[in-house]
């Protein structure tokens, strides 16, 4: 992989860059968490059943609870994960989801309400939105290992809230938090580029082709594969671009430029409602509505079409 110019001195992508500590040694420090958990400045990032608490009024602010906030909350917050350190707070992830209603039993009185990520995403502000995105992964995860792959049994927090250990000790597995590495490549040649869209998209928009890497592939491999599955063409030139954490459930999305022969197209149906061969005109004046409407602002789909432009 060769990178065309320095990423560094560019903006990460949305639900990267966010300035916080993960402190990874304070996970094994038990006495550490139990402190931290009752601490008055702790704060608490509330998931109820994937959605995310948002301020009212903003719309694009992140939520954080106290522990004050927490005193009608069966249980305490017990079960919360270390997300790290945040501007001199310790910061934890909580999972609401058992209750039925949230904003009431936590007494919010209209401070925020849970919404999905993915639909207020683009209007966040960023630092909010990568640690949302956080919370919002881990805890997705805890919810899908609650019992052991290898032998069945119930599995147990543990490290803050960074590993499922197994509570059968004659197995005792650990579990890790589990990300994809999925591939995301804008094909293009010369002034056109390739774009697809999916039938159960937003009527218009059209994006990057993408899909999951396959055991055994590397990722230049992976680019080719889903570019021949896809759309039928070969690819010469695969140039990695940036990455982007999408915790939708639990992606890292790793973006390339790759370059083909401008050609037809043979489309897969299963994985495609349409593609075709877009020129930098027809994407500059995307009237951005049910006729070709591009990308979601906080995707690297669109950073990869924009870099392009
Ligand atoms: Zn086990």
């Amino acid at each position: 992989m060769n990178t065309e110019r320095p990423r560094g001195q560019r903006p990460g992508n949305f639900y990267s860059g966010v300035d916080l500590d993960r402190a990874d040694h304070l996970r094994r420090d038990a006495a550490w968490l139990r402190a931290a958990l009752a601490g008055e400045n702790t704060l608490f990032v509330p998931v109820w059943r994937d959605r995310s608490l948002i301020e009212t009024g903003t719309e694009a602010r992140g939520l954080w609870l106290e522990r004050a906030d927490l005193h009608g909350l069966p249980g305490g917050p017990d079960n919360a994960v270390f997300l790290g350190r945040h501007g001199g707070s310790a910061l934890f992830a909580l999972d609401l989801s058992e209750l039925e209603a949230p904003e009431a039993t936590l007494a919010l009185n209209g401070r925020g309400t849970f919404q999905d990520l993915r639909a207020v995403g683009p209007i966040l502000a960023r630092q909010d939105g990568a640690i949302l995105a956080y919370a919002r992964g881990l805890l997705h995860w805890h919810k899908r290992h609650r019992f052991c792959g290898l032998c069945g049994s119930a599995t147990d927090q543990n490290q803050g809230g960074h590993v499922r250990a197994c509570t059968d000790s004659a197995c005792g597995a650990d579990h890790f938090p589990r990300t994809d590495p999925a591939v995301i490549m804008l094909i293009h040649d010369g002034d056109a580029c390739v774009l697809g869209r999916q039938k159960a998209w937003p009527e218009g928009m059209h994006s990057t082709l993408a899909g999951f890497v396959e055991p055994g592939e590397s990722l230049e491999e992976a680019v080719a594969r889903e570019v021949r599955e896809e759309v039928g063409i070969e690819v010469s030139s695969v140039t990695y671009h940036s990455s982007q954490p999408w915790p939708f459930p639990s992606s890292i999305m790793l973006g390339f430029h790759a370059e083909a022969r401008q050609g037809p197209l043979t489309i897969d149906p299963h994985e495609l409602g349409a593609a075709r061969w877009f020129t930098r005109q027809e994407l500059r004046n995307s009237p951005e509505d049910e006729t070709l409407r591009l990308p979601r602002r906080d995707s690297i789909a669109r950073r990869l079409i924009e870099d392009w432009l």
